[in-house]
C-alpha cells in the first residue's frame, strides 16, 4: 500500500511528490518523459512584475518567498544545481512610461520588487534602452529539465517512479482507496497538464500554445532582458527566447510565423547580433481565471487534480504543491480561489 499515486511528473507532479515525501508519505509517480510537455519547454523564468502592463503577479510575496526556499532546498538535498537567481532588466519604451514607473516606485507595495530605475541608457551595448529601464527583483530562472531529471532520479532511487503511461481503464476507486493494477493508495492525483483524462474531461484546462527559440550570442548578457520577449540563459552560450501565446492554432509543431515574430521582437530588444539554432513548442495548461486548480473530483474525494499552472508554473508549483499536500494530509483547507470546485457548475454538466 502506498499513500499517493501521482500521474504526471512535470512541474506539478514533481513538486507535489517532493512535498509529500517531505511529510513522510509514500508516493508512486507514473510518467513517460516527452519533449513537448510544457515543463520541458519552459524557459523557467520567474519574475514578479509581468505582462504588457507590467502588473505585479498575484500573491507575489508569498509565491516568491516560497520558491526561494523550495528550489534551493531540493538543490541542497539532492546535490544538483538548477536554481539561478538573476536580475531582470526591462527597457522603457517612452519618457511617459519612465515617469509612470518613477511614480509606481514610490508605492511601498512595489518597492520590494524594484531594484533600480534607470532614466538614461544603462545597457545600450546589449539592449535597446534609450529611455532607460527598470531592474526588477527577485527574478531568475530554474533549469526545469535539470530539476525534473533530478527529482526523477531521486524518485527512482526511492522506488517511487515508474515510466509508464497511466491507463485509466485499470483504475478502480472506492470511498476509502484507489487501486491501479497491483497498487493500492489512499488517493490518486492527476498532474497531467493538457493531456485529457476521462475522469477529468470536464475540468476547464485550456491549452495555450507557446513557441521558443534557442539562440547563440557572441557576448554574455549582463542580466535577463525582457521586453516583448525574454532572453534567458540556457546551456553553454545558448539562450532561450520566448514566448508566443497562441490559443487558436494548436498545431503540434513549430511554425514559421512564430519564428518570424520571436526574431523580430528579439531584434527590437537586443543590440547584440544572434543566430537561431533551435525552435520548440509546448502547450501550457491554463485555466479560465488564470488560477491553479486543486481539489477533489465531485464524485470521489480520493480522485484529485493539480493543474492550471498556466504561464507561471515555476512560481506557482512550489507554493500550491505544499498547499495541496497540506490539504491531502488533513492540515489545511483548500483556498476557495484555487479550489477546482469553483468550476463545479461547469464540470458536473458533463
Ligand atoms: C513555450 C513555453 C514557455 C514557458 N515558459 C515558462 C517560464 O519561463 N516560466 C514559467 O513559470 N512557466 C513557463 N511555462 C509554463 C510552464 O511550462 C507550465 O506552467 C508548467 O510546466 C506546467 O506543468 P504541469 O506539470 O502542470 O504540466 P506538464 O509539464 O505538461 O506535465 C504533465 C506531465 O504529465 C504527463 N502525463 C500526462 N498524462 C499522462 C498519463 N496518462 N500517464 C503518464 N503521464 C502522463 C506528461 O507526460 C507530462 O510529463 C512555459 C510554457 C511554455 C509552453
Amino acid at each position: 500500500m502506498i499513500d499517493y499515486l501521482i500521474v504526471g511528473q512535470g512541474l506539478a507532479g514533481s513538486c507535489l511528490a517532493w512535498q509529500l515525501l517531505q511529510r513522510g508519505k509514500r508516493v508512486l509517480v507514473l510518467d513517460v518523459p516527452g519533449n513537448n510537455r510544457s515543463s520541458m519547454i519552459a524557459a523557467g523564468l520567474f519574475n514578479p512584475i509581468t505582462g504588457k502592463l507590467m502588473t505585479r503577479t498575484w500573491m507575489a510575496e508569498t509565491l516568491f518567498s516560497t520558491l526561494f526556499d523550495f528550489y534551493p532546498q531540493v538543490e541542497r538535498t539532492l546535490n544538483e544545481k538548477f536554481f539561478f537567481p538573476m536580475p531582470l532588466y526591462r527597457p522603457f519604451l517612452s519618457v511617459q512610461e519612465q515617469n509612470e514607473w518613477m511614480g509606481h516606485s514610490a508605492q511601498p507595495e512595489n518597492q520590494k520588487f524594484i531594484d533600480r530605475i534607470h532614466t538614461t541608457s544603462a545597457y545600450g551595448d546589449q539592449a535597446h534602452d534609450s529611455f532607460g529601464g527598470i531592474v526588477i527583483k527577485p527574478c531568475g530562472f530554474v533549469d526545469v529539465p535539470v530539476f525534473l531529471q533530478t527529482v526523477r532520479s531521486f524518485l527512482v532511487q526511492q522506488n517511487a517512479f515508474i515510466e509508464e503511461w497511466f491507463d485509466e481503464t485499470q483504475l478502480r476507486h472506492s470511498p476509502t482507496e484507489v487501486t491501479y493494477k497491483q497498487w493500492k493508495a489512499s488517493a490518486i492525483i492527476f498532474c497531467t497538464g493538457t493531456s485529457k483524462t476521462n475522469l477529468w474531461k470536464a475540468a476547464p484546462v485550456k491549452p495555450l500554445k507557446g513557441e521558443t527559440l534557442t539562440i547563440k550570442l557572441d557576448q554574455k548578457p549582463k542580466l535577463i532582458y525582457n521586453r516583448g520577449v525574454y532572453v534567458v540563459p540556457g546551456k553553454e552560450n545558448l539562450y532561450k527566447v520566448g514566448a508566443t501565446y497562441e490559443t487558436q492554432n494548436l498545431s503540434e509543431s513549430i511554425t514559421e510565423a512564430a519564428k518570424l515574430e520571436l526574431s523580430a521582437r528579439t531584434r527590437k530588444l537586443l543590440t547584440l547580433s544572434f543566430e537561431i539554432v533551435d525552435q520548440n513548442w509546448g502547450l501550457r495548461p491554463t485555466s479560465p481565471d488564470r488560477r491553479p486548480m486543486l481539489g477533489h473530483h465531485p464524485d470521489s474525494k480520493n480522485v484529485v487534480i493539480f493543474n492550471g499552472l498556466g504561464t507561471k508554473g515555476v512560481s506557482l508549483a512550489p507554493y500550491f504543491s505544499a498547499h495541496l499536500a497540506n490539504w491531502l494530509t488533513g492540515a489545511a483547507e483548500i483556498m476557495p480561489t484555487v479550489n477546482i470546485n469553483r468550476f463545479k457548475a461547469l464540470y458536473s454538466k458533463s
